[in-house]
């Protein structure tokens, strides 16, 4: 390994930390190889060369697995209440108005700042759903896959590791029911959808090796059976779908399908480890069982489904039958990873008057979730992470174990520490397969990042 090469490539390198949880458990003065993004070689208590990078605490680095990146433009503008009561679906119609206006360019600008405060935040990789696909009015640009190519040129620009999810939304409700005016960009039939796949495919290239496509059934309302089974044979990496999010679509869902979302889906269709249904937030005892046993992960996005007004997860049965689960930001109200981890358990609390809720028998609770986050999360995006070891990607985070917040606590209290009682500013190194983005807590391209963003909103407000 040379100097030269991880200068040119910035994939090729040493870390070495002070304290690091290894696949097997916590050790220390521990020394990661690094070569193509792939960690070649994990030694123990080695001394620390003088070309390596120093850390404190390195764990490994999760992926959110579920971002709608433009939405975060919009955070801050929803939360001012009106008269009747305000909902998921009055929230809805301001993100339609406002995604009307929205640019190729801005979308690019939105998301790379989005993407560096997801890996300021601790996220390595993002799962992109990406749903805007035309121009105003519905109109196809000349690329298809024009907004796909922004988001690629989002994820070169900050480096995160892309899991990109173009969706096929072609019904604007349960039983077939035509795209409303504000759901135009989003629109595909079938045939529109694989051009726009195979587009999104070919592009695919320009990005680092890690990088993976995926497919995403909106929901069971924006599509049908038969073009869900449609698409789903062109699958060939992660399929994501949101179900049964509001009690309203579990409703219209049962009254067209004749079964609520999950149960219909999982008796019409194959799902498996290459699925991960996003939200699955209103299931009766049986189907979370039975969701749990097909080994799918639970995308769960627990601050934007407590800003939306969703209703928490069933975790306690949930992980009971061992289900697989990760986390997303979602609308990107907040980019916060503890914060995520941290409303997932209170969610719980609040519900079940009760406390250390989502771990079964004894144990710690924030290394249950932080840990089973990071390997549902690696499945959910179709990344070879979740842990560090050999040959695993080098998705790896480093946070500073004497920050206040941490400086008591002893190693096995860490992660219930960095989840309950710290907050992401104790993170200061961030590595998105290798490339290492995060240095002393800031994006290395934040500056020029925040620039751009702030002349887009400045654009897109005055379009308003
Ligand atoms: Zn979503």
């Amino acid at each position: 390994m040379s100097i030269h090469k991880e200068v040119i490539d910035g994939i090729y390198g040493m870390i070495h930390a002070r304290h690091a949880l290894l696949s097997c458990g916590w050790a220390q003065d521990v020394l990661v190889a690094i070569d193509g993004g792939i960690i070649t070689k994990i030694t123990c208590n080695a001394p620390c060369p003088q070309v390596a990078t120093r850390v404190d605490t390195l764990l490994p680095a999760l992926g959110n697995l579920h971002s709608h990146a433009f939405q975060r433009a919009m955070a801050g503008m929803t939360e001012h209440r009106k008269q009747g009561r305000d909902s998921f679906w009055t929230w809805r119609d301001l993100m339609y108005r406002f995604m009307d206006r929205l640019t190729p360019d801005q979308i690019e600008a939105i998301a790379a700042m989005v993407y560096v405060e997801m890996q300021e935040a601790g996220y390595a990789s993002v799962g992109e759903f990406h749903y805007v696909h035309h121009q105003t009015g519905g109109r196809a640009y000349d690329d298809p896959a024009e907004l796909s190519l922004r988001i690629y040129a989002a994820a070169s620009r900050t480096g995160i590791g892309l899991t990109h999810l173009p969706v096929l939304y072609s019904y604007g409700g349960a039983g077939r029911m035509p795209l409303s005016p504000g759901q135009l960009r989003f629109g595909n039939d079938v045939d529109g959808f694989l051009t726009l796949l195979d587009a999104a495919r070919a592009g695919l290239g320009a990005l680092s090796a890690d990088a993976r496509i995926g497919i995403a059934p909106h929901s069971l309302r924006a599509t049908s059976p038969q073009d869900l089974n449609a698409v789903l044979d062109h699958a060939d990496g992660p399929i994501h779908i949101h179900i049964a999010e509001q009690p309203m679509e579990v409703e219209d869902i049962a009254a067209w399908l004749g079964q609520r979302p999950v149960d219909w889906l999982l008796h019409h269709v194959n799902v498996d480890r290459r699925w991960c249904l996003i939200h699955a937030t209103h299931m009766t005892e049986s189907e979370t069982r039975a969701m749990a046993a097909t080994g799918a992960v639970a995308g769960l996005c627990p601050v934007t489904e407590a800003n939306l007004g969703d209703g928490p997860f069933n975790g306690v049965t949930y992980l009971a039958a061992n289900g697989a689960f990760g986390v997303g930001s979602d609308s990107n109200v907040n980019i916060s990873l503890t914060e995520e981890l941290r409303m997932l358990e209170y969610s719980q609390r609040l519900r079940d008057l009760a406390r250390n809720v989502l771990v079964v028998g004894e144990g710690s609770v924030g290394h249950r979730l932080y840990t089973g986050a990071a390997r549902g999360g690696a499945q959910a995006l179709g990344r070879n992470a979740g842990e560090i070891a050999e040959h695993r990607l080098a998705d790896l985070v480093a946070i500073d174990s004497t920050d206040p917040a941490l400086c008591a606590l002893s190693r096995d209290q860490l992660l219930d520490g960095f989840v309950f009682a710290a907050n992401d500013r104790v993170v200061t190194d961030l590595w998105s397969a290798g490339r290492h983005r995060v240095k002393d807590g800031r994006h290395v391209e934040r500056r020029a990042v925040v620039a751009a963003y702030r002349a887009a909103i400045g654009d897109l407000m005055a379009s308003l």
